[in-house]
């Protein structure tokens, strides 16, 4: 059997590569993706739309396979998964932007599905997914139906969810997409923490530099490639980075290219607290 290159690693892509289709209609959505995380990171995968980063977050879950290239997620190489099942639901959490929740059944039971047939007794499992509903802030609304809570709420269920077999590994889609910035910023606040307290290692696809700086390390791709890597450092810094590859930033360097239009929100944010600061 091959071992991986660091077996002390989370995850690890050697060469992916995802080609959907075929001759001339053929999409590159992922080419040669080497990618290393450790043991509790919390990560951001940033990048225009169509770059690659839901299939690469795809392949982390063993929810599609790799064209080419490994894919090992603690200690397993999935293209040798004896049961694909079982790995998903007892490594791997998935948190998507649409919530998936079952919209007949109660919070709590949302959050007691993952565990059937893996965790001990039906009070066993009620019981974990009461804890775990009120590590979310959710044990008052345990009873509640998906659609008598907020979408915030909501967020925080398939959380809850996501970590009912708790993973090694949580992978997020646009987490906050769906949501106002208030509740966005909770539920940021929630994956830091568990983070933090659990070492749950973390993967967030978003296009929101502001979800991307509460990680550790943020991720750029660009036509199926990973072209950028860095650690989380200054916050300045970081402004600076998320403006320098903003649209913004895109037009400044070439004015000819693109015309000057209107700047988005996310870029006015950024503007505005550099230049707050740079006032103090
Ligand atoms: P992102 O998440 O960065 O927006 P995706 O990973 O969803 O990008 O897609 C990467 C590329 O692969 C895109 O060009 C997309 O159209 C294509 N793609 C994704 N899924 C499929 C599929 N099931 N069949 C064909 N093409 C796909």
């Amino acid at each position: 059997m091959t071992v991986p290159a660091m077996s002390d690693l989370l995850i690890e892509t050697i060469h992916l590569d995802k080609v959907y289709g075929s001759g001339e209609t053929a999409v590159h959505a992922l080419d040669d993706v080497n990618l290393a995380v450790a043991p509790g990171e919390f990560i951001a995968i940033m990048g225009p739309s169509g770059c690659g980063k839901s299939t690469l977050l795809n392949m982390l879950g063993a929810l599609d396979q790799p064209t080419d290239g490994e894919v090992w997620v603690a200690g397993e190489n999935l293209a040798k998964l004896k049961n694909v099942d079982d790995f998903r639901a007892s490594t791997v959490g998935f948190v998507f932007q649409l919530h998936n929740l079952l919209p007949t059944l109660s919070a709590l039971e949302n959050v007691e599905v993952p565990m059937q047939g893996r965790v001990g007794s039906g009070k066993e499992r009620r019981d974990r997914a009461m804890h775990l509903l009120t590590l979310v802030g959710l044990g008052p609304r345990a009873k509640h139906l998906p659609n008598q809570l907020s979408g915030g709420q909501r967020q925080r269920i398939a959380i809850a969810r996501a970590l009912a077999n708790n993973p090694k590994l949580v992978l997020a889609d646009e987490p906050t997409g769906s949501l106002d910035s208030q509740s966005g910023e909770e539920i940021l606040e929630l994956l830091g923490e568990l983070n933090r307290s659990e070492g749950t290692t973390i993967a967030v696809v978003t296009h929101d530099p502001r979800v991307a700086q509460a990680t550790q390390r943020i991720l750029r791709m660009q036509d199926g490639s990973i072209v950028e890597d860095h650690r989380v450092s200054d916050p300045l810094e970081e402004d600076l980075r998320a403006l320098a590859f903003s649209k913004l930033g895109e037009i400044i360097l070439d004015p000819d290219d693109a015309p000057m239009q209107e700047i988005t929100p996310e870029e006015e944010l950024i503007l505005r607290k550099l230049i707050e600061r740079l006032r103090r």
